[in-house]
């Protein structure tokens, strides 16, 4: 794009606004403010513009500010339905003034009372400077009850400096998620962590597929922004005019989750009393290695650990391993501790009050980095069974992974 071509023909800039849906209500909560120019009959996309480094700083700002007067403008009108505007800013270009016009901007336009419905987006990843300042002129605008939204969430997001920032909203592209492969869970998850820690509500973007609104939803997405729901328009829409497609749409993932749930709830009671029925069978063996060696024998076909651990989460007996076609004793593993491992104790307290073996969410195992899940079973109140379910099993009952 033509720097400037758009610079000198500003009257061709155009504010486009998209849809931002909640899951809660189905509707629309807010919409994110992008910028078009109208090139003969088409209509481009400024982000181009506003990236481009080798265009001055003060042209893109007046550029990005002349846009944003449009917008609060058209936003102005809107007083019967408080939606929310998204508002990207380089964090790098708004703290050349450290955020002053921009404030102002908003200042001009929006009354005081209603600046809790402005949503500033940033990208903390594409900030060069000191965190400090930043962080000061954000808590600033909060005082004003704006709020903080960060945006291009992934690899190379910064969980320390975004924790400080504290924002209300983590904003989860599902397209650079997608580039990420077998990573994007573990950068999800932690994103989810954080999400859950500070409070703040995870918005899912770039939804474009019924898939990717099941995954948000699954992945616990409170906002839903993405062409397949609603593209980026000159004007705003009525707020549940998808209302019935969502409703629609949540019902199947409601459906297919408690189907999945219940399948699994089943398989917990089946591995249960399989369990119950091979230890009354051999209950005159110790709780040992023989022991183990009999239910690795009886249960090739979905696991691939055994051993035994105390209500510390002391070992007490070696791990019996399946490698290579056949069970192997691994003595070393014996009196290792693994209280430290999260819920591990939660768990044993569940095990020895509720009498009953469970199955454990499906993770990486840290030594073979495949996807397993462990299913726990109570021995006595002193001894508890740990079974490691392989991968092939988890594949092959597909519910589980
Ligand atoms: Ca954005």
């Amino acid at each position: 794009m033509d720097a400037v071509e758009v610079l000198t023909n500003m009257d061709r800039i155009k504010p486009y606004f998209q849809p931002i849906f909640s899951a809660d209500e189905h509707l629309v909560i807010g919409y994110e403010l992008l910028g078009r120019f109208q090139e003969e009959d088409e209509i481009r996309s400024l982000g181009p513009f506003f990236s481009d480094g080798s265009i001055p700083e003060e042209y893109r700002l007046e550029v990005d500010n002349y846009l944003l007067r449009l917008a609060l403008g058209k936003f102005n009108e809107q007083q019967d339905d408080p939606f929310m505007l998204f508002i990207n800013r380089d964090p790098n270009l708004l703290m050349l003034d450290h955020g002053e016009e921009f404030l102002r901007i908003l200042q001009e336009y929006v009354p005081q009372e209603q600046l809790n419905r402005i949503v500033i987006e940033i990208s903390e990843a594409a900030y060069k400077g000191e965190l400090d300042p930043l962080y000061h002129m954000l808590t600033y605008f909060k005082t004003y009850g704006i709020k903080l939204a960060i945006d291009r969430l992934g690899e190379n997001s910064h969980m320390d400096r975004i924790a400080q920032l504290s924002p209300h909203i983590l904003k989860i592209n599902l397209k650079t998620l997608q580039n990420s492969g077998d990573s994007s869970r573990d950068i999800l998850y932690s994103l989810g962590m954080l999400a859950r820690k500070m409070g703040a509500i995870l918005l899912y973007e770039y939804i474009e597929t019924n898939y990717g609104m099941h995954y948000a939803w699954k992945n616990g997405g409170r906002y839903y922004q993405g062409h397949y729901l609603l593209p980026p328009e000159g004007q705003f829409v009525p707020r549940n005019l998808l209302r019935d497609q969502f409703k629609k749409e949540f019902h199947q993932f409601i459906l297919l989750e408690k189907e999945k749930l219940e399948a699994i709830y089943d398989l917990t009671a089946k591995f249960h009393t399989h369990l119950q029925e091979l230890l009354a069978r051999h209950r005159k063996l110790p709780f040992g290695t023989s022991l183990l060696k009999i239910l690795g024998t009886e249960l090739q076909f979905m696991c691939f650990r055994l051993y035994i651990c105390d209500e510390e989460g002391f070992q007490k007996s070696p791990n019996l391993f399946y490698s290579g076609g056949e069970w192997r004793i691994q003595e070393e593993y014996v009196d290792k501790n693994w209280s430290w491992r999260p819920y591990f104790l939660e768990n044993i307290i569940k095990m020895r009050h509720e009498k009953k073996g469970f199955l454990s969410d499906s993770y990486s195992d840290i030594e073979t980095g495949e996807t397993i899940r462990t299913f726990s079973f109570p021995l006595n109140d002193q001894k508890y069974l740990f079974l490691d379910l392989s991968y092939s099993y988890l594949y092959e009952n597909d519910v589980l992974l």
